[in-house]
């Protein structure tokens, strides 16, 4: 079992071109001070994120001091490996030759909410594919409101979908709800998606830390920016660095939608984090004639993707039907997402500080 590592409190942040013989030097005169360094390689600079309670103003200045160093800064988020601070680039997740993130043409996981027969889940497949989705989505362990309601088709749902990722090519996303079930979703699932209720699980979320496969880390209902970064930072100080985050909309006193989608979410992360975030304007609104405009407003915003639910015939959907939109306007969807991949991608590309005007 993997440990989950310790707190970050400093980083130091190398200078370009720095050897490895620096890095080195680096991280044993931490440990000689029964400090830890963990390494992150960045394109451009390595950083060392410091681990231990005792760091003393002297060690920090001889640290500053030793060659191949540029900078030795606290790391003011409590999120720390989640933090950019601590990871100027941005991180590409990739999932069978499918890249997410990273200023890449935004990935569209589509599919039902939930695997309902070989013949739902096939034919979705092949529909979504044909308009350009990359990842197919079904739930095959669901969490509901009421215990009395579809719970899923569990491990037979999973082989459906797996028949029809093979016969598609496409890569599968699948929520696991608890500890118990993480092996046997992990044996079908190409991404492991971690439900918004399960989102403050910590059990859950250092199990799957602890692998190496990509995880769908979606926001908590009632989460602040800085829990969902935190429950990522679960993840990542278990090793594991493929997370990509899903704003599924929040609670608010609006009654007409199911949540509040919170299209802030994407350039909000971006600033924060280095991880990619996607949008699931399904869930975030609950209706599926909010889902096209949705899905165009979170690619312009620079969304890296998105999770959208689509049904052969939404109307006799076992879960979610309302926000399920049919194949036709999952076609639409795609022409307003690509229609606007570009205003998207522009938009990742951080804005320049705004001077300050007098008396505003
Ligand atoms: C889902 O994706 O079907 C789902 C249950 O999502 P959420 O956890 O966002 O409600
Ligand atoms: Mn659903």
């Amino acid at each position: 079992m993997n440990e989950i590592a310790g707190d970050i409190h400093l980083i130091v942040v190398m200078e370009k071109g720095s050897t490895e013989a620096q890095i080195a030097a680096i991280i044993e005169q931490l440990e000689k001070n029964n400090l830890k360094g963990e390494l992150s390689r960045g394109v451009e600079r390595a950083v060392i994120g410091v681990i231990g309670e005792n760091i003393t103003d002297d060690l920090r200045a001889g640290v500053a001091a030793m060659s191949g160093v540029g900078d030795v800064l606290r790391v003011s988020k409590p999120y720390k490996r989640a933090s950019r601070e601590f990871k100027a680039e941005d991180t590409v997740v990739h999932v069978k030759g499918v890249k997410i993130g990273g200023g890449a043409d935004p990935v569209v996981m589509a599919g039902p909410c939930t695997i309902e027969s070989e013949e739902q889940v096939v034919e979705t497949a092949h529909r979504v594919k044909a308009a350009g989705a990359k990842i197919l989505r079904g739930g095959a362990f669901k969490p509901r409101t009421s215990p009395y309601s579809f719970r899923g088709f569990e491990e037979e749902g999973l082989k459906l979908i797996k028949t029809a990722s093979q016969e598609t090519g496409l890569p599968i996303v699948t929520e696991v709800m608890s500890v118990r079930d993480v092996e046997l979703v992990s044996r079908y699932a190409d991404i492991l998606q971690i439900g918004t209720r399960s989102a403050q699980n910590f059990m859950l979320l250092d199990e799957v830390g602890m692998l190496d496969k990509p995880v769908l880390l979606k926001r908590g209902y009632a989460a602040t920016y800085e829990d969902w970064l935190l429950s990522a930072e679960y993840i990542l100080a278990g090793g594991n660095t493929n997370v990509i985050l899903c704003e599924r909309g929040v609670r608010t006193f609006e009654t007409y939608t199911r949540n509040t989608l919170d299209v802030a979410a994407m350039p909000v992360i971006h600033r924060l984090s280095h991880l990619p975030v996607i949008a699931d304007p399904s869930h975030g609104t609950g209706h599926w004639h909010l889902v096209v405009p949705l899905s165009v407003a979170s690619i312009a915003a620079g969304a890296d993707g998105l999770l959208v639910e689509v049904h052969p015939n939404p109307d006799q959907a076992l879960c979610d039907g309302p926000q399920s939109v049919t194949f036709e306007n999952f076609e639409l969807l795609m022409d307003g997402v690509n229609a606007v991949t570009e205003v998207g991608l522009r938009n990742r590309v951080p804005m320049r500080a705004q001077p300050v005007l007098a008396g505003v």
